[in-house]
């Protein structure tokens, strides 16, 4: 697997695949990879002769009080994963490579990144598109691949894929559990013992709603109700929100139908905010 940490370098391996007729397929993260990382990669794999995985704490997409800091990392670790996986190259820039100090233009999807996690992180999604079209420029792929356990980014990649006119196909990917059904993350590392049960209360949630709207439950305002008494249950629990919106325009519902999806952010013990989605009639 190649490393490559500049700009100049990663566009320069990007061009030669072009040349030889290669379609490349982009999987971005920050890092720190579990299974949901690499299961994006294989997938990346099954539709492109050649993977490139960036790895890139995105400083701007971290409000002032946010975790930029201690975001867990291992670049070592994350080198022999990917390579297992059988990546070609693993761009990791460094923060000045990407945002030089004279750096001024940013790339903002405006009515999408208002709601649900843009509510509560301002900047956060104008940060994520930046940084995804710049590797878009850089790395030029036929394909790149995002989860959908970061649904709200999902949505506004595909908007500014087809705003702008970029010739990127952007494939999803489900959610990546655990086998208690936490949606993997990397910021699950932060999670003490305690805390790890308290997580359960994401997907619990989930799974109480879907059971509702089955036995015939519609209006998401008593459907709200009861995941949110059921996520406070736990402790040190406190919900962010618990929206029920239309998976395609993300616009919220009054009543339940098969295009819904929950979408939950909660944190806990004030320190671990965790995010989980899913649509109330179980599909993918
Ligand atoms: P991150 O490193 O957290 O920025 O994530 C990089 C990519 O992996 C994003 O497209 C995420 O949506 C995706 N991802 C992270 N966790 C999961 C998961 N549990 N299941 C599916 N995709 C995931």
């Amino acid at each position: 697997m190649n490393i490559l940490t500049s700009p100049g370098a990663m566009r320069a391996w990007a061009r030669e695949q072009v040349v030889l007729g290669n379609k490349t397929a982009l999987v971005p993260t920050m890092g720190f990879f579990h299974e949901g990382h690499l299961s994006l990669m294989r997938m990346a794999a099954q539709h492109a002769d050649t993977v490139v995985v960036s790895l890139f704490v995105n400083p701007i997409q971290f409000g002032p009080n946010e975790d930029l800091d201690r975001y867990p990392r291992n670049f070592t670790k994350d080198c022999e994963l990917a390579a297992g996986e059988g990546v070609e190259v693993l761009f990791a820039p460094e923060t000045p490579d990407m945002y030089p100090a004279d750096f001024q233009t940013t790339v903002s999807v405006e009515h999408l990144s208002r709601s649900l996690c843009g509510a509560d992180r301002p900047g956060h999604f104008n940060g994520v598109t930046t940084v995804v079209s710049k590797l878009f420029n850089i790395v030029q792929p036929d394909f790149s691949v995002f989860g959908q356990k970061d649904f709200q980014q999902l949505a506004i990649i595909r908007r500014m894929v087809q705003d702008l006119d970029i010739g990127v196909e952007i494939l999803a990917h489900p959610i990546v559990r655990e086998s208690d059904g936490l949606a993997m993350s990397s910021r699950n590392a932060y999670l003490d013992e305690n805390q790890r049960k308290s997580a359960l209360s994401l997907s619990k949630g989930i799974a109480l709603a879907r059971s509702l709207f089955t036995e015939g439950e519609r209006e998401t305002a008593v459907l709200g109700k009861k995941v949110k008494e059921h996520i406070l249950s736990y402790s040190g629990t406190a919900v962010d929100y618990i929206s029920f919106i239309d998976c395609s325009s993300l616009e919220p519902v009054d009543r339940a139908g098969q295009e819904t999806l929950l979408a939950l952010a909660v944190t806990i013990d004030g320190r671990v905010r965790l995010i989980d989605n899913g649509l109330l009639t179980g599909d993918e």
